[in-house]
């Protein structure tokens, strides 16, 4: 820690030139600071690298008290903590791993006002002991990182963080921030609602990384493709993200026999060794990380030139969150998904025997994912509206964009699926709206009285195939949603007004008109 004085200015600007050693905020930080100022609860989605830390770092640098850091990872949080210390700010992070003198001297530190940020883990939190000893310190405020783990919607549900709603049951007065990098559109509902907040204020930052280009190849000889990749980008750093430990371990192997110098990580490996691997990646003495998901939550390395997949993710929202290790410095860097249907057939298996109570769910984000590998659209835009947020243009920047698809005009057929989306009143699922848009008289379209509708076989003209590539391309870009609340209704997307009442033009393209990737 350092021995100068803590400031007292007003300006959270001053906060962040001191303890940070920046000039000015990025995007949005500020307005999320006033608003916690002002003691409003506040949700904010943020990409990864983004620069959510000081959004609640500075109001707890800036209010009397102690600011209670609920995290869901040890690593992240001792992390966290020592870059506090090495920027001066005095803070500590508390879990059922230390003993319990070691616990006692942090309570007595923030009982004395010492401390101005405490980390700590949700079981710990939500014990009767130390629910106690949070009322009897002076709390500035509540933050909840990673708030996504709060909902079942999203990607990486943790059922302790349920019972965060104890916080505002037993603390009405303090405000609460949620953060996360990570949460579509009914996560993010579903975050302020499970914490209990009142009419929070809700920062969305822009997912739009434009430095990072997209890329799909096909799934086969993978390794060849690698080889290749990796001869044009001669000591750059890299990680290669796969599916199991054992082929992290295999990748490597095989990338070192080529003489790339490459190293793996996953879970099963000790933590020394974890921790040494990781330390050797970040020094640039390791180029090529050949790793699990496990590797990066975190990871704070600025000159990461790309990402590929040697496997395709579960789900956009753990594909998003991966790619953006690459580029946190601005500058250009390249994404690669290699994709093929075995892998999406492997998650499936995977996921039938395992049988969560959540399968249709997860199943439905694998299918986006899928969905995204297949897309004749650009990549961005599938992205970007998964996260509801729109892009106007084709990004430019995607395999998509570079190669442009045929396409025709689709609006008519975009217009038909809607009406019929609206005339059944945004109940039905994919299968059942294509029966009733080809006038099929199954039992399903008879006993609904579908068959009364006014677009009923209004597309009869097209295969059962097309229709559901064509609506899948129209999810893609916005046009319609899938409500994985209501049985995989589909409903009117972010543009499906401009569609139906406008004149937005859709392009779609035809479904046999197959894309071709090779390296
Ligand atoms: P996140 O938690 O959103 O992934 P971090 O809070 O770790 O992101 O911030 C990412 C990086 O950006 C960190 O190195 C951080 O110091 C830096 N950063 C944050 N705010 C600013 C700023 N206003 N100006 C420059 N760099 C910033
Ligand atoms: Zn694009």
């Amino acid at each position: 820690m350092t021995s100068e004085a803590p400031i007292r200015s007003q300006n959270p600007a001053d906060y962040l030139k001191r303890y940070y050693g920046y000039d000015v905020f990025r995007p949005m930080q500020e307005d999320i600071i006033q608003s916690i100022l002002g003691g409003r609860d506040t949700v904010v989605l943020m990409p990864t690298g983004g620069g959510k830390s000081v959004c609640f770092q500075i109001p707890a640098l800036m209010l009397p008290g102690v600011t209670i850091v609920v995290s869901p990872l040890i690593a992240l949080m001792k992390d966290q903590v020592g870059a506090l210390h090495m920027n001066g700010i005095s803070a500590a992070y508390i879990n059922s791993t230390q003993h319990s003198r070691e616990q006692r001297d942090i309570e007595e530190d923030a009982l004395s006002g010492k401390l101005k940020l405490l980390y700590v883990s949700p079981e710990k939190l939500l014990t009767e002991s130390f629910l106690h000893f949070l009322k009897r310190i002076k709390i500035s405020l509540f933050a909840i990182d990673e708030a996504h783990c709060i909902s079942s919607w999203g990607h990486d549900f943790r059922p302790e963080y349920t019972q965060l709603n104890i916080l505002k049951e037993q603390f009405p007065d303090i405000p609460t921030i949620a953060l996360t990098a990570t949460a579509d559109k009914l996560t993010r509902q579903d975050i302020s609602q499970r914490l209990g907040m009142d009419d929070p204020a809700v920062f969305v930052a822009s997912f739009n990384r434009t430095n990072l280009s997209l890329q799909v190849l096909p799934g086969q000889n993978r390794i060849q493709q690698i080889f290749k990749l990796l001869q044009q980008k001669p000591d750059t750093s890299g990680i290669i993200y796969c599916l199991s430990r054992k082929s992290t371990e295999s990748l490597a192997a095989k990338l070192q026999e080529k003489g790339f110098n490459a190293a793996f990580y996953h879970a099963g490996m000790d933590p020394t060794d974890r921790s040494r691997t990781q330390e050797a990646f970040l020094r640039d003495d390791v180029r090529i990380m050949c790793a699990t998901i496990a590797f990066g939550m975190g990871i704070d390395k600025s000159n990461v030139r790309w990402v590929i997949h040697y496997n395709m993710p579960k789900n956009i929202e753990g594909f998003y969150q991966e790619i953006g290790r690459a580029g946190r410095d601005g500058a250009a860097a390249q994404t690669v998904l290699f994709y093929s249907f075995a892998d999406v057939a492997t998650y499936k298996e995977m996921l039938a025997e395992n049988s969560p109570a959540n399968l249709g769910l997860q199943l439905a984000k694998l299918e986006r994912m899928q969905q995204y590998a297949d897309a004749h659209t650009c990549r961005r835009q599938i992205l970007l509206s998964y996260f509801s947020e729109e892009l106007s243009e084709p990004c430019g920047n995607c395999d998509v964009c570079r190669d442009p698809r045929v396409t025709f005009d689709g609006t008519i057929l975009a217009q038909k699926a809607l009406s019929a989306i609206v005339r059944t009143h945004e109940r039905v699922p994919m299968n059942l709206l294509i029966d009733i848009l080809r006038g099929s008289r199954s039992q399903q379209v008879l006993q609904g009285g579908f068959d009364q509708i006014k677009t009923y076989g209004a597309g009869r003209d097209l295969r059962f195939e097309d229709w559901r590539n064509y609506l899948h391309q129209l999810i893609n870009i916005g046009v319609i949603e899938v409500a994985y609340d209501q049985h995989y209704a589909l409903r009117r997307g972010i543009l499906a007004d401009q569609v139906l009442y406008g004149n937005r033009r859709i392009d779609l393209v035809r479904p046999d008109d197959a894309p071709k990737a090779v390296v």
